[in-house]
């Protein structure tokens, strides 16, 4: 280890808080500090050579030092890096505006700006209740959610996420919400196996979706079971629209991260269910609340989750949260967009006092947003959301290989974003022990070939950026493939 690396450590071992670690363990690892980037590899101050292979945590969308959006920052930054969007406008503000509302799904038309994912989320929570406040239904202040939810860390979008090991110490601190069931296919509710009989007859699954039914699919991974994917849309809905009944009454919204749910350990939802919500939504007067701050900007496939779901049936979400990949992944950025309908909620004489008192320092930076024009221009310049779709086949065709692995129970995909969720036995979908950390040490054993993958508990997550060259992703599935094929499971035995 080189001197900077040596003192850089010790530094960060004494000063740094790092988020979502175990800082008693982290003193003990030596982990590469990321010095500089190139396209779709990470550098560390050893002069290590690493795929990214997590997106710098799922925001990367164009690779790093992309000359497009580093131009479009040094030309901001010669003209203003920051000015306040209380009481005054800014070009890049508003173009940008323009352009999402361009190309967002439905009726969404509105943008108000943030800096996470989390302030955009709150911004969506506060913008829901305000909206039926100001329409002369207080009452109506509560959420429904989904199991396995995640929208972001603070008070209020902890509140609709679901994780007892995040949020045990700060029970006393969040808002209640209903829960809704998650269709997961891979811990199906017992009605729905039932519904399927999945048992034959010792007692013993056989696929582990259909069981002997006659258009049983024999899907290895259950989340590629069309069959089981229909029934639990269906039973998740029914328990939707069951609680709907019950508790519409007094709620703002209904709040889902469409098509995939991301740090549930990518839970992917059966085609239909988002415009199923969506319909339930209407159907008993509540807003619907999409969470895109991870699906958005091509990750699923289209530049939007929801936007295959929306038709004549549904006419989209109410209100979308969008950060993470809206800057391209370069600077910190967020947006909450709504339809007109639920902004003139908010228009009214000043003595109505209907005026949304709600703002960041820095919302709507310019750096920030002058970022995410050029990355959208590249979109469209370059093609990406067709590059995804080749790189989804590819990742699906490559993952075929895991069916090999006894210890591979269920392999999900929505677009580019992948989890590959670890057992002790798939037949028996026994889980690893939590402590004996089988995800996180898979994702070590893959660093040394040159790739940084993050698990999630026992789920190894993929997010390659949506414009990854074929021969960079062929690379990381490689290693992937050959890592989790070839571990020695034995070890974490005993
Ligand atoms: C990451 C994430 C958030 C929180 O975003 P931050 O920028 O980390 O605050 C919210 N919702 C979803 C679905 C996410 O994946």
């Amino acid at each position: 280890m080189n001197e900077r690396t040596q003192r850089l450590l010790e530094l960060d071992h004494a000063h740094v808080w790092h988020p979502f670690t175990p800082m008693k363990q982290w003193v003990n690892q030596q982990v590469p500090i990321i010095d500089r980037a190139e396209g779709e590899y990470l550098f560390d101050t050893e002069g290590n050579r690493y795929i990214d292979g997590v997106s710098s945590l799922w925001c990367n969308v164009h690779g790093h030092r992309v000359p497009e959006i580093d131009q479009a920052i040094r030309d901001q930054l010669d003209k203003v890096a920051h000015s306040t969007l209380l009481g005054l406008g800014s070009p890049p503000s508003i173009e940008l505006a323009a352009m999402l509302a361009e190309r967002a799904p439905g009726a969404l038309n509105k943008v108000f700006y943030s800096d996470a994912g989390a302030t955009a989320v709150e911004i969506a929570f506060k913008v829901a209740v305000g909206y039926w406040y100001h329409r002369g239904r207080p009452e109506k202040s509560a959420f429904i959610g989904f199991g396995g939810a995640y929208h972001g860390d603070t008070v209020g979008a902890m509140s609709v996420g679901y994780s007892d090991l995040f949020h045990r110490p700060f029970v006393s601190m969040v808002f209640r919400t209903h829960w809704a069931p998650s269709p997961d296919p891979a811990r199906p509710p017992q009605p729905v196996v039932d519904r399927l009989k999945m048992e034959d007859a010792d007692g013993q699954a056989k696929c582990p979706a259909c069981g002997p039914e006659a258009d049983c699919t024999q899907a290895v991974f259950p989340s590629q079971c069309p069959r089981l994917a229909r029934a639990l849309r269906d039973h998740c809905l029914d328990e939707l629209e069951a609680m709907l009944q019950t508790h519409a009454d007094h709620t703002a919204a209904i709040v889902i991260e469409p098509v995939m749910q991301g740090a549930a350990g990518m839970v992917c939802q059966p085609e239909g269910f988002v415009r199923g919500v969506g319909e339930l939504a209407r159907k008993y007067d509540v807003l619907l609340i999409t969470d895109e701050v991870a699906t958005g900007f091509g990750r699923t496939g289209p530049l939007f989750a929801c936007e295959r779901e929306v038709d004549e049936s549904w006419h989209g979400p109410d209100i979308m949260a969008l950060a993470k990949g809206i800057s391209g992944g370069y600077l910190p950025l967020a947006a909450t967009m709504f339809t007109d309908e639920v902004e003139g909620a908010f228009r009214g004489e000043l003595r109505e006092r209907k005026t949304f008192y709600h703002g960041h320092t820095y919302t709507g930076n310019a750096l920030a947003c002058a970022a995410a024009i050029a990355s959208l221009e590249l979109f469209d310049r370059n093609r990406v959301l067709d590059r995804v779709a080749a790189n989804a086949a590819m990742i699906a065709d490559h993952l075929e290989a895991l069916k090999a692995c006894p210890h591979v129970l269920d392999v999900r995909q929505r677009g580019i974003m992948v989890g590959i969720e670890i057992c002790r036995d798939r037949d028996t979908r026994e889980p690893f022990d939590f402590a004996k950390q089988v995800g996180a040490r898979l994702c070590a054993a893959m660093r040394p070939h040159g790739l940084i993958v993050r698990p999630l508990g026992n789920v190894i997550i993929l997010m390659p950026m949506p414009a990854m060259s074929p021969e960079t992703l062929r690379r990381m599935l490689d290693i992937v493939v050959e890592t989790i094929n070839g571990w020695k499971y034995e070890h974490l035995e005993g």
